[in-house]
């Protein structure tokens, strides 16, 4: 059997797995990543990456080909029943979620990165970090990093003291359609909104739809979904998406569910990243743009402190649990604020989304972070 007794044992080979396997690897130490699945697929779904996402993938020699794998569209729109509120610069990238996984796999390949598939974590023997996988192979570690996403497991039995996820009320639709409209577009009306952009050079537009629902679907975003009743949902939003969302291949629904913030995100032995560590509602297109932060403060602590975990986790929790616990309770706010039913609410959410700087202000707060500059600032003192 393989010794990785001094490798950094990485669960899940999503975004956030993969990214600190980059990290690691680029500064020579060494990382298993245990993947359940039997090969780095994904369905598929359009992605944003903001510019707080995108420094780390600078400093991984990755930004280039982020920018030439994705669109960058020249203006964001707001609207409420089709009529256009505001007009800003669109401060994102866009892509396909799979586009991204690959880059991420690819330059963890190129740089020596290893990756066990078929390996689906079973239990953890948090005292000798030791990872029991469902193929019945058993492993050591130096350190566990759970990177395992939403329904993690390793959050599940040893951080979230048997809470359970809450349906929030929210379900969301989603789909790709062609379309030639070069903008981000985010659509309100009563009590649901509509967010579409292009993801590549082929007019390939993917679209999230969300609505309030009493129906509890279930929460997984590979569920598919009928078009007509996705149509009905949304007839009043957006006629030219909607049109062209009838010859659409295929649509998907699910439900939207809510974990309570983490009040730490380190134990003895183990690491949370990404979605295991902040689960957020969608709202603020922020999930994978944090887990990348998260990898590469981790990545870069671990290689700046020689791999002393102790002291690389307390200063990981310094600098994440914070900014992470935040950005999940803005999400859940932005919630509320796209899916206003109160006509005096939604005068003022559109008066001042109109004659103010509101929106853009709110995200510079979360876009302006720099998650290199944030964490070599512990050791320039
Ligand atoms: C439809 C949709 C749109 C989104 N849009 C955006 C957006 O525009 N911008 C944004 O920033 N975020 C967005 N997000 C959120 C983003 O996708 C997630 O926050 C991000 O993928 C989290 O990365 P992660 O590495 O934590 O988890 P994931 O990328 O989900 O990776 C988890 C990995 O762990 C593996 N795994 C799970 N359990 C086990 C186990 N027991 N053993 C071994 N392996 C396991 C899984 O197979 C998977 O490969 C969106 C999410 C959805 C659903």
């Amino acid at each position: 059997m393989h010794d990785f007794t001094s490798y950094i044992g990485i669960i899940g080979g999503g975004i956030s797995g993969l990214t600190l396997g980059c990290t690691l690897r680029k500064n020579g130490i060494k990382s298993i990543i245990f993947e359940k699945e039997n090969d780095i697929h994904d369905e598929g779904a359009g992605i944003s990456i903001s510019p707080n996402g995108l420094i780390a993938f600078e400093h991984l020699d990755l930004k280039n080909e982020l920018l030439n794998n994705s669109y960058k569209s020249p203006k964001a729109i707001l609207k409420y029943n089709k009529t256009p509120l505001l007009e800003m610069e669109s401060p994102v990238y866009t892509m396909n979620r799979k586009n991204l996984i690959n880059l991420l796999y690819e330059r963890y390949i190129n740089l020596g990165g290893e990756i066990l598939f078929d390996h689906k974590l079973k239990d953890i023997k948090l005292k000798n970090k030791e990872l029991i996988f469902t193929n019945s192979k058993n492993f050591r570690v130096d350190h566990i990093v759970a990177s395992d996403g939403i329904k993690s497991l390793i959050r599940e039995k040893i951080f979230s003291q048997g809470s359970k996820p809450v349906y929030s009320g929210y379900s969301a639709w989603r789909g790709f359609i062609k379309s030639e409209n070069p903008n981000v577009e985010i659509s309100f009306s009563k009590k649901k909104h509509l967010v579409s952009y292009p993801i590549d050079n082929n007019s390939t537009r993917s679209f999230t739809g969300v609505t309030r629902s009493k129906n509890q679907l279930t929460e997984s975003w590979k569920e598919k979904g009928i078009i007509e009743n996705f149509l009905n949902d949304f007839k009043e939003i957006d006629d030219d998406l909607l049109s062209k969302s009838r010859s659409a291949n295929e649509i998907f629904k699910w439900g939207i569910f809510i974990r309570p913030p983490l009040k730490s995100i380190i134990e003895k032995n183990i690491t949370l990243i990404g979605d295991s560590a902040h689960p957020m509602v969608p709202f603020l297109g922020q999930g994978a743009c944090i887990a990348i932060e998260d990898a590469y403060t981790f990545g870069l602590l671990c290689h700046e402190l020689n791999c002393k975990f102790e002291n690389i986790q307390k200063i990981y929790q310094q600098l994440r649990l914070k900014r992470n616990n935040k950005i999940q309770q803005m999400s859940l706010i932005q919630g509320k604020i796209n899916h206003l039913k109160n006509p005096f609410l939604v005068f003022l959410r559109n008066q001042l989304l109109r004659k103010t700087n509101i929106a853009s202000n709110r995200l510079k707060t979360i876009h302006n972070y720099n998650v290199h500059k944030e964490t070599v600032k512990y050791f320039m003192f």
